[in-house]
């Protein structure tokens, strides 16, 4: 089993970014509002995620450590099984075979706090009592100090930050509602408040991409049919950081997908000359019935049912915007 974790672990966990990004979703889905990562040496020594979300109940601590704890996967033979089943409903059983993991939660009707931690390769769960705040805690420690393939494949501290950083303004970026905070090295590094109002938003996106970008932004708001498109273009780019912000999401999720990407390239080029890099923080929302978002879900790829009507709406949408603000 604790082979199996590991088989899977290689699949998805490539380096502390992704250990985030699954952390991080898990507070999402637990509906938290506030989720603290703290991070020591680009996430190689630790990564803690901190959620005030509905937490773990005490007799499920263990389960949520050894998910898919059958003999179905023994040997390498099985190792296409694997890949299919996916990576769902697999990440802290993966994570914590790579690493030292402990889970500390209390539900709201716990009087007390619990801890689970896994130990050795049988994979058996311990628990003892905790203090806890109302919510989860993940504590990952010491990333693949039982692989030192993965190990040897991670950049610099500054390097694997930096790639934690993107994954966390990815998500910010989707979760206005929510707050977050990144800390490194026990400097906190990144506070993005909440918000909940439309007309704040920028607030964030300011707080998430700079105020090179929001000072330049104009914002974008179509709606054709049950399709909608909305966010925020900049014209021109002026300073470094701002060259990175290219954020479109499809139904609340990111996507880096050809088709978009080309249509608002395209609008780029017809307003402002394609020399320019595109900026930009875009959300398309249309019925999940008129879109396949798992097509790729590793590479952020989505299709579109009708692909050339949603091509061409970004396109009319966004060189609208960017030919009222160069006017
Ligand atoms: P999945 O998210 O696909 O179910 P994970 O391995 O990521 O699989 O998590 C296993 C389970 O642990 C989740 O289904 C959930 O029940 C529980 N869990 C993990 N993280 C949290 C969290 N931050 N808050 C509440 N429950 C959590
Ligand atoms: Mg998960």
């Amino acid at each position: 089993i604790s082979l199996a974790n590991q088989i899977a672990a290689g699949e998805v966990i490539e380096r502390p970014a992704s250990v985030v990004k699954e952390l991080v979703e898990n507070c999402l889905d637990a509906q938290a509002t506030e989720i603290t990562v703290d991070i020591e040496q680009g996430g190689r020594r630790r990564i803690r995620v901190r959620d005030n979300g509905a937490g773990i109940p005490k007799e499920e601590l263990a389960l949520a450590l050894s998910r898919h704890a059958t003999s179905k996967i023994s040997s390498l033979a099985d190792l296409e099984a694997i890949q299919s089943l996916g990576f769902r409903g697999e990440a802290l059983a993966s994570i914590s075979s790579v690493s030292r993991l402990t889970l500390t939660a209390k539900t709201e009707p716990q009087e007390q706090a619990w801890q689970a931690w896994v130990e050795g390769r049988d994979m058996q769960a311990e628990l003892a009592p905790a203090t806890h705040p109302e919510g989860t805690t993940v504590d990952v420690q010491d990333l693949f100090f039982n692989t030192p393939a993965r190990r040897k494949f991670l950049r610099t501290d500054k390097t694997e930050f930096s790639h934690i950083d993107e994954v966390l303004r990815r998500i910010a970026l989707a979760r206005f509602d929510v707050r977050f905070n990144l800390v490194h090295n026990r400097k906190p590094v990144r506070q993005y408040h909440a918000v909940t109002k439309p007309e704040d938003y920028l607030q964030r996106v300011a707080q998430v991409c700079g105020k090179s970008f929001t000072d330049v932004a104009v914002g974008v708001e179509q709606q054709a049919g049950p399709v909608r498109l909305w966010g925020w273009v900049a014209p021109a780019h002026g300073c470094r950081h701002q060259a990175d912000v290219q954020y479109f999401y499809v139904n609340g999720r990111m996507m880096r997908d050809r088709l978009l990407g080309h249509a608002v390239r395209q609008a780029y080029g017809e307003t402002l000359g394609d020399e320019r890099t595109p900026t930009f923080v875009l959300y398309l929302e249309l019925p999940a019935t008129d879109v396949d978002v798992n097509v790729h879900p590793a590479k952020h790829e989505v299709r579109f049912h009708q692909a050339r009507q949603i091509h061409d709406f970004v396109l009319q949408v966004v060189r609208h915007a960017l030919h009222n603000a160069a006017t």
